[in-house]
């Protein structure tokens, strides 16, 4: 169970997030999509147990972090979240390998697992072994992305948390990155949440999306239900700034990726 029961969170006595309330069913895949500052990160950084509440409760996986939760028990969910930011946050001074095998090690898992599953992901996000070797600046955008996206898979996470994890790359490869998470989400049937503020992007990877205005959850649906049942006027105005989105043709176009049967990427 992940979910954010009656969520405030302030910075310096200014409300960044909430109060807000939301469940993400296990193995969904839920798109945060809503202007800068609108509190997208914040939300993140509370599922991923960075940051806690100053009022209400996040059930992070069973483990309920509110503002008395330790600094042992935030650990304790940071290990099965899998977290990539934009800049995809790897450790400039380690090449790509040593940055997948970090976390892992610190949790006490063996040579032998840390490769194999090294081995296994390289496969999944398609990038050839050598490239492990480079240092994050020694690496494009899209590759620097994948090995982010290796690194927050190492743990095999109960959560997945992309916060714009594509937001700066150019749109050729952020096309290809699109195309090979949402086969990654089928794949792992893990819980996902993605962060984007591409309207696009969200409709091309996620079943359910959630817009959010000054902290407050303003919509929460399919992406047809923001065209054609915006809930307020800001709803309104935020689909009409997504130029050259047309919402028919997304759709249609989403038939043919999905085999037809189903919508969107629900498992
Ligand atoms: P988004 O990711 O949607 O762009 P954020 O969650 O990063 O928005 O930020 C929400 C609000 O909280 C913004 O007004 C931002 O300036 C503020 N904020 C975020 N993080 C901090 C912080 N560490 N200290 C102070 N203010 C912050
Ligand atoms: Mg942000």
């Amino acid at each position: 169970m992940f979910r954010f029961s009656n969520v405030t969170k302030l910075y310096a006595g200014k409300r960044a997030l909430g109060p807000i309330d939301l469940e993400l069913g296990r193995g969904s895949t839920t798109v945060l999509i809503g202007r800068s500052g609108c509190g997208k990160s914040t939300a993140i950084r509370l599922l991923a147990g960075l940051t806690r509440a100053d009022s209400g409760n996040v059930d992070s996986g069973g483990v309920r972090i509110d503002g008395s939760t330790t600094e042992a028990t935030l650990r304790s969910v940071r290990r099965r979240i899998g977290y990539v930011i934009q800049e995809g946050g790897l450790f400039p001074h380690l090449t790509s390998l040593e940055n997948l095998r970090l976390a892992p090690r610190s949790f006490g898992e063996s040579v032998d697992q840390i490769n194999r599953r090294v081995h296994e992901l390289t496969e999944l996000v398609g990038l050839s072994h050598p490239l492990l070797e480079r240092y994050p600046a020694q690496l494009s955008g899209g590759q620097r992305q994948r090995v982010a996206l290796m690194r927050a898979l190492m743990l095999d996470p109960e959560m997945l948390l992309l916060d714009e994890p594509l937001g700066a790359l150019d749109p050729m490869i952020r096309a290809e990155l699109q195309d090979e998470l949402r086969v990654l989400f089928k794949t792992l049937r893990t819980t996902v949440v993605l962060v984007t503020h591409d309207l696009a992007e969200a409709a091309y990877l996620g079943n359910r999306i959630v817009l959010l205005d000054q902290g407050r959850v303003v919509q929460d649906g399919g992406v047809s239900d923001l065209f054609e049942r915006p809930a307020t006027d800001f709803v309104r105005s935020f689909v009409a700034a997504q130029r050259g989105f047309d919402c028919s043709r997304q759709r249609s176009g989403e038939n043919q990726h999905t085999d037809g049967a189903e919508t969107g990427n629900q498992r």
